[in-house]
């Protein structure tokens, strides 16, 4: 079996040709961060229309790195949800025409089961049920997962999501888009010690729940003091590395607590770990530290497939197992309303 995969849910153009047994024969990622940088985040309407452009010379790079045509595939899968409405659509629209052009069967993928799906790929193990945690620029959220397309939400952010947060931190400081690498970065050479940032909700035993956006300015208080404008202020290098380390530790500590405590309420030995922010190295520290206190399993994806990319979809594989294909009614879901 070989499918196409389509990924759009954001701001990364993406298209990869999977097989049954989770061998990757293609895989390319268009990301539109040039296009954001200036904006200090993603554009939707610039997403969409990117999207647009892209989409088509994705496709056809993807076929002919796998080095096979329309005729050698057996279905088209493609992310229909959660994401940005314009940006779903255009993955979605594409899919769907090459179904009506192909009569191949159209598949749905859930972008953030697929993110979590994509530890299932990079280990080659089976990672179910575990507790999933999805840290991205648009996510911060902990599911209970029983199985590749069976989640059920434990809890998540009540404001940002904490890749949302480096990114907004990264502009504080000044450091280039996305913040979250230039952040991370910037922080190798600070004291985590050095500024004690808050950790919101992190005492609070009753909620599975992150809150970024205290911490954020805290951040600004820190750099510019109340009311100050940040970006009127000059800092060095070592207090930018400081901020950044000690903001970063502040995140970490948040996020490796609630998994701890989502792994004690559903009694699950496994947490898989997906999105963008899987990429911090101090994060991979702070899981792989708690991992081997507990004696727990811990699955983080490659750089690659961590941040947003079409190998994931290889969980439509899944679907196309039990037949679950989608009419060309299809429609595209950007909230989190439909997980299943
Ligand atoms: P979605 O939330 O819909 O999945 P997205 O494009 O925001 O979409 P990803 O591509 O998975 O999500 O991740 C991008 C986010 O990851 C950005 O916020 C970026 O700053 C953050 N990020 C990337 N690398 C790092 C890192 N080393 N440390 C911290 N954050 C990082
Ligand atoms: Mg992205
Ligand atoms: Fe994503």
């Amino acid at each position: 079996v070989r499918l196409l995969c389509i990924e759009s849910t954001c701001d990364e153009t993406a298209a990869a040709v999977v097989t049954d047994s989770l061998e990757v024969l293609g895989s390319v990622v268009a990301s539109q961060n040039a296009l954001h940088e200036r904006f200090g985040g993603v554009v939707p309407e610039i997403a969409s229309r990117a999207h647009v452009e892209r989409i088509l010379p994705v496709i056809d790079e993807t076929l002919r790195q796998a080095g096979v045509t329309l005729a050698d595939l057996d279905g088209v899968a493609v992310a229909n949800q959660p994401g940005l409405v314009g940006s779903l659509l255009v993955g979605v629209c594409a899919a769907k025409a090459l179904c009506v052009a192909t009569g191949l069967p159209l598949i749905a993928i859930n972008h953030l089961q697929a993110h979590i799906y994509a530890c299932k790929i990079a280990s080659g193990e089976e990672v179910f049920p575990c507790v999933g945690l999805i840290v991205s620029g648009g996510h911060s959220n902990l599911y209970r997962c029983d199985g590749p397309t069976d989640f059920t939400p434990l809890g998540g952010t009540i404001d940002d999501a904490a890749g949302e947060a480096f990114d907004k931190v990264g502009s504080l400081l000044g450091l280039p888009f996305p913040g979250g690498p230039a952040v991370s970065r910037a922080a190798a050479n600070g004291d985590p010690k050095s500024i004690r940032f808050p950790r919101p909700l992190l005492d609070d035993n009753t909620r599975l729940a992150f809150s970024f956006s205290g911490l954020k300015t805290a951040v600004r208080y820190e750099i510019a003091g109340p009311g100050g404008d940040p970006a009127t202020v000059e800092l060095s290098e070592q207090r930018v590395a400081d901020i950044a380390a000690s903001f970063q530790e502040a995140v970490v500590e948040c996020l490796v607590g609630k998994a701890e405590m989502a792994l004690r309420q559903t009694g699950f030995n496994t947490l898989c770990v997906g999105g963008g922010v899987a990429a911090n190295g101090r994060l991979r520290e702070g899981l792989e530290a708690s991992a081997a206190r507990h004696g727990r399993r811990l699955y983080i994806p490659p750089m690659s497939l961590c941040t947003d990319n079409a190998v994931m979809g290889a969980i439509a594989i899944e679907r196309f197992k039990e037949g679950k294909f989608e009419s060309l009614e299809m429609d595209v879901y950007p909230g989190l309303q439909r997980i299943g």
